[in-house]
């Protein structure tokens, strides 16, 4: 069969079978999937038809280490033969688990040394959210069970984490959010001592914030504002929960991003960059104070587990990701290239004039697509999709963010990228946007 030959029939089962995640099912039956993938490697993707990108989203931020690494695909046959799967209920346990869950703490910051294990973002999220208000209510604060969470974040879109979520679009989906979850200014530490003030401290359980918000645009904490958001957390008895889902593991040039703040959470929430996409991972890490009275106060049954919490495939896939990150300097290489990447888009910035503010912390980036540079004024019609439609067009994928008064284009590319690569994706980003510039 041709490639285009399989390209058609699969189009056609594609529209007819496959329910996609955050699509447009409209466009699905109109125009067919957008692209189907076939190979990786690298920083690379072909479709079907054999065209290259260059996956400049890391698909969904989160292939870390790069496409295509055959020790991940050794160690993933070899635990499948030995033992693909075990249960972690009822104190059983399995070494790939054991030591995941011991690396984790390794890489943490501060005393965040316990891990609940899950297969991602969401369960992640979710999982965080019931753990803590457990907490407070062996504590003997049940009544600790509010969740005060940011506009523009992003957390997952199950039953807590999408009313955990600050984008509107999320909550309009659905009919019934979870309840026990407030929404603040994102910029505003005051905006948090307010709610404080109005609902009582008793009231709340937990802070809850992505260091860099991702899905959001790519935004950035304002100066000292997560450091001020740890003391009021402080004095005021209240738990921080960090969702380092898009930010850990290298994406910002250092392996956490709390760690570019000086603070240390007590609840960190994980994902993505664990496993890189090999498999799906997650995890829920604790800090000691909190293992240590969860051992005291809750010694019953935790009633909370999901089967694949603790997946030995899963988790010796997870290791063998966190290994290759290291012993590659791949956090290093984040920070080196995420520096020369945006070096080459403030060039950009100088050479068109729809491009305003390029902002980066390793290879974690935005650009603002701006009708003035001087005022940042937006253009009555969004331009970011057309520039990313015409970069995919190019041979590169990247994403836009059009919620709000946004017209940004985000980028994450993985973290093996190098100076070549890192030239390509800039050279082809110019073109897209000298291009769209022409049409304005
Ligand atoms: N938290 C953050 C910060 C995320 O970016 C995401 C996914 N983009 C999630 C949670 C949810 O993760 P998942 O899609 O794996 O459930």
């Amino acid at each position: 069969m041709s490639n285009e030959a399989l390209r058609q029939e699969l189009v056609e089962l594609d529209k007819k079978y496959f329910i996609h995640p955050s699509s447009s099912l409209k466009d699905q039956q109109e125009n067919g999937p957008a692209i189907i993938f076939d190979r990786a490697e690298g920083v690379h993707v072909w479709d079907v038809n054999g065209k290259k990108y260059i996956e400049g989203m890391s698909s969904l931020w989160n292939v870390n280490i790069g496409y295509g690494r055959k020790e991940i695909a050794e160690v993933a046959k070899e635990q499948i033969e030995k033992c693909a799967y075990v249960s972690s209920f009822t104190g059983f346990s399995n070494e790939p688990a054991i030591r995941l869950a011991a690396k984790v703490a390794e890489l943490a910051p501060g005393d965040l040394n316990a891990s609940f294990l899950t297969s991602g973002g969401s369960e992640s999220n979710d999982s965080a959210y019931k753990l803590v208000r457990h907490y407070w209510k062996v504590k003997g604060k049940p009544e600790k069970t509010n969740i005060v969470a940011r506009k523009k974040a992003y957390h997952g879109v199950a039953s807590g984490s999408t009313s955990a979520t600050g984008i509107e679009a999320f909550h309009e989906f659905t009919t019934s959010l979870a309840p026990g979850f407030i929404h603040i200014d994102p910029d505003d530490p005051d905006a948090f001592r307010k709610v404080i003030e109005e609902q009582g401290a008793d009231s709340i359980a937990a802070f809850l914030t992505e260091p860099i918000q991702g899905a959001g645009g790519v935004n950035f904490p304002k100066e000292g504002y997560l450091q001020e958001i740890r003391k009021i957390c402080d004095e005021n008895d209240i738990l921080f929960i960090a969702d380092e889902v898009i930010n850990g593991f290298g994406r910002t040039g250092k392996m956490f991003a709390c760690e570019h703040y000086d603070i240390v959470p007590d609840v960190m929430i994980l994902a993505k960059g664990i496993s890189s996409g090999y498999v799906q991972l997650g995890a829920v890490v604790f800090r000691d104070f909190l293992h240590k009275e969860l051992i005291e106060l809750s010694p019953g049954v935790l009633s909370h587990g999901f089967t694949y919490s603790g997946h030995p495939t899963a988790c010796a896939v997870g290791l063998k990701n966190l290994e290759i990150m290291e012993n590659e300097n791949m956090v290093e290489n984040s920070k080196v290239m995420g520096d020369l990447l945006a070096d080459k888009l403030k060039e950009l910035q100088k050479e068109s004039n729809i491009v305003g503010e390029v902002r980066h912390l390793g290879l974690l980036g935005a650009l603002e697509i701006v009708k003035d540079q001087e005022t940042g004024e937006r253009f009555p019609e969004k331009v970011a999709p057309k520039i990313v439609a015409e970069a995919r067009e190019r041979g590169l994928i990247l994403r836009n963010v059009v919620f709000w008064d946004k017209d940004t284009i985000v980028f994450a590319p993985p973290l093996c990228i190098n100076e070549e690569e890192v030239n390509e994706f800039a050279r082809i980003l110019k073109e897209a946007v000298l291009e769209v510039q022409k049409s304005l």
